[in-house]
């Protein structure tokens, strides 16, 4: 029990020189709260070993405490992986102009929904929208949120209690429990499957348009691939058809590309462009795959149809954010300038030759003075391009053991995520961002110096 009382005080403990220095960084309330948490440690521990420590160890425990507390769970990571749009890394890194207009409009009060030219109220939906009907050629534009949402959104306004035509090799699960078919019954359409999985005929359409189906809904197959026999009627066969029936078709583009992948050495996509030319009625895509811009959902298209999705109560509830519609806007900017495929992160990368991905694997295994250099795929990711992957060349590491060194790559300050293949370490240059790469290397320096003096005994 005389120990007991050999322990400090917090009074004692919060006024020592350190300490006052601690609180002018974490603030008094936060210090005084972990110092009893510590000093309560301090005690158990002392009736269990009969041992305290000294007080500065005390202090060295308070103060990692609060740092350790301080750590924000969402932290930037080096993408070495090679997946391009990597869901869980949150996908597209933004383009530099995009994050200056994020701080330009965050750190100010902002036109959000403010017409300066009434000096009142005005409107939030027209950010980003003439931009996206410039870039696009749709009559109108919509922001929302996220894609699943803009989806969501658009079923509601336009299918609700209606009958909807879809083709059973479309009624997919995107990921993240999003699956077409229960978006849809939810939004209060009535889903009307046709075709099989891998044969959708016009006809089959024109059966459900006579048998009700006062909408045609198309989504992309997003992560998979159906391949063999298959068929399906082109985009503007079917908008053809659903025009002379006059009703709407509804494409749900995904990824939604503005530049064709082919662009890249990619298998070409339906561009948002080119849907909305084929006669699509409203086009869905995200803001945050193959556009390279903030998470977001894109709705184009025909300006009554628009209209009626404004004006659905969904519509609020989903609104996208300042933040968004800032970087969106100069994403979009990006595009219309025509340097978007060297601005904006995902389009530079997917852009690389892989000849210049090449040189830079080998600068790195000159520069670490260790590893080899492998051929490799990048991956595009993002549910956006199936099984599609781009020529690459890889940075390869033989540690002791692969799968603790990848770990000791994760908790680095600036974590580095990279692919295990054969007990191989990979590194792909391509999703490494150039301002991160100089992190890179002298954080995997550190860390094989690090696992080379273990290996010692
Ligand atoms: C990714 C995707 C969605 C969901 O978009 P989010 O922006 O992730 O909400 C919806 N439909 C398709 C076809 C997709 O590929």
């Amino acid at each position: 029990m005389n120990l007991l009382r050999a322990i400090p005080s917090v009074d004692y403990l919060i006024n020592l020189p350190v300490m006052v220095a601690l609180q002018e960084e974490y603030g008094h309330d936060w210090c005084l709260q972990v110092t009893r948490q510590v000093l309560e440690q301090v005690r158990n521990q002392a009736q269990n070993d009969e041992t305290i420590p000294t007080d500065n160890e005390i202090v060295f425990q308070v103060e990692s405490q609060l740092k350790a507390q301080s750590n924000t769970t969402l932290q930037p990571v080096i993408n070495a992986s090679g997946v391009i749009l990597h869901t869980n890394l949150g996908r597209a890194p933004l383009c530099q102009s995009a994050l200056e207009e994020v701080l330009r409009i965050g750190q100010a009060y902002s036109t959000l929904e403010y017409d300066l030219d009434k000096g009142q109220r005005g409107k939030r939906d027209i950010h980003a929208a003439d931009l996206l009907v410039r870039l696009t050629g749709s009559e109108a534009a919509l922001v929302v949120n996220n894609n699943a949402g803009g989806v969501m959104l658009v079923l509601a306004a336009l299918a609700n209690r209606k009958k909807v035509a879809i083709s059973r090799s479309q009624l997919v699960e995107i990921g993240g429990g999003f699956r077409i078919p229960e978006v849809m019954r939810l939004s209060g359409a009535k889903l009307v499957e046709i075709g099989t999985t891998n044969r959708t005929h016009l006809n089959d359409y024109e059966t459900a348009i006579q048998e009700g189906a006062s909408l045609i809904m198309l989504a992309h197959q997003s992560n998979f691939k159906i391949v063999g026999f298959t068929a399906s009627p082109s985009l503007s066969e079917i908008t053809e058809l659903a025009h002379r029936h006059e009703i709407p078709v509804i494409h749900d583009l995904g990824s939604g590309a503005l530049i064709d992948p082919a662009t890249f050495g990619l298998e070409t996509e339906l561009t948002v462009q080119e849907a909305l030319l084929q006669g699509a009625d409203v086009v869905c895509f995200s803001g945050d795959k193959l556009l390279g811009g903030p998470q977001a959902g894109l709705i184009v298209g025909k300006a009554k149809y628009i209209e009626k999705i404004r004006r659905h109560p969904f519509y609020r509830a989903l609104r996208a954010d300042k933040l968004c519609l800032a970087a969106l806007s100069a994403t979009l900017l990006e595009y219309l300038k025509g340097s978007a495929v060297k601005t904006v992160p995902v389009l530079a990368m997917l852009a690389r030759q892989e000849a210049d991905v090449k040189a830079q694997a080998e600068h790195w295994v000159k520069l670490l003075g260790t590893g080899h250099v492998i051929q490799g795929e990048s991956a595009i990711g993002g549910g956006s391009l199936p099984g599609q992957t781009q020529p690459t060349w890889l940075l390869a590491l033989r540690p002791k053991s692969a799968r603790q060194f990848s770990r000791r790559l994760r908790q680095l300050d600036t974590p580095i995520i990279t692919r295990i293949e054969n007990d191989l370490i990979l590194l792909d240059p391509r999703t490494v961002l150039p301002a991160q790469e100089a992190v890179l290397l002298e954080n995997l320096h550190n860390a094989l110096l690090e696992e080379q003096n273990e290996k010692r005994p």
